[in-house]
């Protein structure tokens, strides 16, 4: 399992980071970020993925 954020396209909106349930995202600056050590608690819901409106989020 992944989560792969292309950075490029991410506006800094925050969706992703109230969507969440095991609270993965931050933002910092204008970007979302993974915490350290987060990504393995990701339960692969996708609501972030999902709901992301530029779709920047990857679940693999
Ligand atoms: S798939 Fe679900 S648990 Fe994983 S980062 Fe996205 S919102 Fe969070
Ligand atoms: S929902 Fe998408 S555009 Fe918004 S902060 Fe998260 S990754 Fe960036």
């Amino acid at each position: 399992m992944a989560i792969k954020v292309d950075m490029d396209k991410c506006i800094g909106c925050g969706t992703c980071v109230k969507v969440c349930p095991m609270n993965i995202y931050e933002l910092k600056g204008k970007k979302t970020h993974v915490k350290d050590g987060a990504e393995k608690d990701c339960i692969q819901c996708h609501a972030c993925e999902a709901n992301c409106p530029v779709k920047c989020i990857t679940i693999e």
